[in-house]
């Protein structure tokens, strides 16, 4: 808290009410626990706890602010953001916030503009209508759930993100499932506020993404600045990257030039095919993580590892990873492994399986999975290419029931929420396809450029093109939108997107 604020009445009402918030008072009561446990030591539990005083001390800022108004709409939120000098994008966090908590009631006013297989439909936004719950607010401040109630509901990506932060330690991903010992949770919700399957205001990380001071609609591959068609020039990568190399690449630089001391990426563990987070600490681990997996990989489980305390981590992940990571971001609440992340390399996901889908799969193509060399989808099929030099394919439409049921749910296929995205989608055989999203991703690819580590070319100059790719990514969504709303309909939990 900054101790120069005006000590108005105003002021203290906010401050008593986050004072009395569930998160605060469970983060204090736990503090012996938390420091026993080891993942956080004294100072970065004290980052932890202050930052998220401030967090929820701006919070009923805004939701006193709203009460004392008469009529709630955008443009108060554009006040109280001028007012507190802060980003519009960060208003609306909170407002999902205070909407998350039945503080208030939010409804979005949009013209909708229909879909069909292709394009899912449109939403166009245009304004806010809110409402304050006038229940009596010790009554609704809510207890944040364990995210085991995100594996209950089978909702989970497996990111890791949750294992990766809880200051207890006791949560565990594994082959895309989570795990809970419930003796030790302190139920602080802190795995409740980074999830991406909690609650994820799509529309804010894309803005946050842009830089955006206004609300606007983001379209199926989200909010990109260029976007290219490129491969390495770096032999020892081109000799066992999947399609052009970029992203180990980007990884190569980054070593190179101490720009990072760790990386977050998936190699094969002993049981060939099952990925296994990895830290890689050079340019040489970096042939470790090549070629696309399949299988489910928690990267982001082992953040809480001692050794990336206070050094600067790139990640190499999937959406789902990127939103988690971005959304942790924009509630700034201080987890300490989380500020040392500097760039967020993501890739493009379709689906991913479990293992046992996986080896479902290859018993399809009766091929044993210790003689696969590659797997690839591509063109509507899941390619397996063999040891001795065969290719085997199965239409994508006979194994989509063995890709894992959470990401039936998922809507990005691009990395939306990365700083720079990479895939193979549009681009011919052995490039990638590479989407700049943020001033952070363009300086990176500009570097691999200028120190003549790829080639690159303007996406529009190659076939299949950014057509392609627009219209796959229009049909996840589309698929996504289907599944949450028949979820919905049998009144299971779903992602409040
Ligand atoms: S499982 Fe979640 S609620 Fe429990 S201690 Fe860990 S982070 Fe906190
Ligand atoms: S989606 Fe990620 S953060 Fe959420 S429960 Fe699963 S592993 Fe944890
Ligand atoms: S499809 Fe989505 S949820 Fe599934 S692994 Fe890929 S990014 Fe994660």
């Amino acid at each position: 808290m900054n101790l120069e604020e005006n000590f108005s009445w105003e002021f203290l009402k906010n401050v008593a009410d986050a004072l009395d918030s569930y998160r605060i008072r469970a983060l204090i009561d736990a503090k012996q626990d938390i420091l026993k446990a080891g993942i956080y030591d004294e100072s970065q539990y004290d980052i932890i706890l202050y930052r998220m005083l401030d967090e929820e001390k701006l919070k009923y800022s805004l939701f006193n602010d709203l009460k004392n108004n008469s009529k709630n709409n955008l443009k108060t939120l554009i006040k109280f953001s001028d007012l507190n000098s802060i980003e519009l994008s960060k208003t609306l966090c909170l407002l999902e916030l205070l909407k998350n908590e039945k503080l208030i009631l939010l409804e979005e006013l949009v013209d909708e503009i229909e879909g069909d297989e292709n394009n899912p439909a449109k939403f166009i936004f245009k304004d806010y209508s809110i409402k304050i719950n006038d229940d009596p607010i010790s009554q609704l401040k809510p207890i944040y759930e364990p995210v085991k109630v995100i594996f209950d509901s089978k909702i989970c990506s497996g990111c890791g993100l949750c294992a990766g932060i809880c200051p207890v330690n006791c949560l565990h991903i594994y082959n895309g499932f989570g795990k809970i010992d419930e003796d030790k949770c302190i139920r602080c919700g802190l795995c409740y506020f980074v999830c991406p399957r909690t609650f994820l205001p799509m529309k804010i990380l894309n803005m946050t993404q842009e830089k955006a001071s206004k609300i606007k609609d983001y379209e199926k591959i989200g909010h990109f600045l260029e976007a290219y068609s490129a491969r390495t020039k770096i032999k020892e990568i081109s000799m066992i990257c999947q399609d052009g190399g970029i992203s180990s690449t980007c990884l190569h630089y980054l070593f190179d030039k101490n720009e990072i001391d760790f990386a977050l990426g998936a190699k094969m563990s002993n049981t060939l095919w099952r990925p296994e987070p990895v830290i890689l600490k050079n340019k040489e681990d970096i042939l470790l993580t090549a070629g696309t997996k399949y299988v489910n990989n928690p990267n982001l489980q082992i953040l809480n590892q001692k050794e990336l305390k206070n050094k600067k981590i790139a990640v190499v992940g999937v959406p789902c990873q990127m939103q988690a990571i971005l959304k942790s971001e924009l509630y700034n609440i201080g987890i300490p492994s989380l500020n040392t992340i500097k760039y967020k390399i993501g890739i493009f996901c379709m689906e991913s399986f479990s293992y046992e889908s996986l080896l479902e799969i290859c018993k399809k193509l009766n091929v044993d999975i210790k003689n696969a060399k590659k797997m690839d989808i591509n063109k509507g099929k899941f390619f397996i290419y063999t040891k001795n030099d065969e290719e085997l394919n199965i239409p994508i439409k006979e194994i989509s029931h063995l890709a894992r049921e959470d990401c039936e749910i998922c809507y990005d296929l691009t990395s939306e929420s990365a700083d720079i995205s990479i895939g193979s989608i549009g681009s011919p055989s052995g490039w990638n396809t590479v989407l700049i999203r943020t001033e952070k991703g363009k300086k990176l690819y500009n570097k691999l450029i200028e120190n003549d580590l790829i080639e690159s070319k303007p996406i529009a100059e190659v076939k299949p093109g950014l057509s392609l790719l627009q219209k796959i990514a229009g049909s996840k969504k589309s698929k996504s939108n289907k599944h949450i709303n028949s979820k919905k309909e049998e009144s299971v939990r779903v992602p409040n997107y």
